[in-house]
């Protein structure tokens, strides 16, 4: 798999945890097939955007598109339910967890919190602690998949 073109030849490390690391985002290079074709398709599957450092990634989300690899062959739009947590440090809040559909509001801790600590890790001195506990005590916004696009839209004012 030719990782660097997926990452548009930007620099990448290696987790510990067997992620690609690039531009303080996380994410997963794998091989899915086409549903509808069988065709094999290369892709990263984010799991940590921050969204200032990769507007393009940014952008995929609030068209809905980010987990969804489109068929080199057959041109289908595939689709993959994963958990993502999305930064940007100078829009609010800083941190949207939006898990998968299958995911209970009782299992959005338990699956976000890896996810929050590898963000956390990987910023080192520029975390901040009030990201996450905020002065209304509100803690992390949780939003649907579904919903994410309009959110983000909204929120952050993107267009
Ligand atoms: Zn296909």
């Amino acid at each position: 798999m030719d990782i660097k073109k997926l990452l548009g030849n930007r620099p990448f490390d290696i987790g510990d945890d067997g992620t690609l690391i690039c531009c303080n985002c996380r994410g997963y290079s794998i091989e899915t097939e086409c549903e509808q074709c069988n065709e094999k398709i290369n892709s990263i599957f984010w799991i940590i955007v921050d969204g200032e450092k990769r507007p393009d990634l940014l952008q995929q989300i609030v068209e809905g598109k980010l987990h969804d690899p489109v068929c080199p062959r057959c041109n289908y739009r595939n689709h993959l339910e994963i958990n993502l947590l999305l930064f940007h440090p100078n829009k609010k809040p800083v941190l949207v967890f939006s898990p998968t559909k299958d995911t209970t509001p009782e299992e959005c801790k338990c699956v976000g919190m890896p996810l929050l600590l590898k963000l956390k890790q990987q910023l080192g001195d520029n975390w901040q602690d009030e990201w996450y506990y905020t002065k209304d005590g509100r803690g992390i916004f949780i939003v649907e998949r579904i919903a994410l696009p309009i959110f983000i839209k909204k929120m952050w004012r993107i267009k």
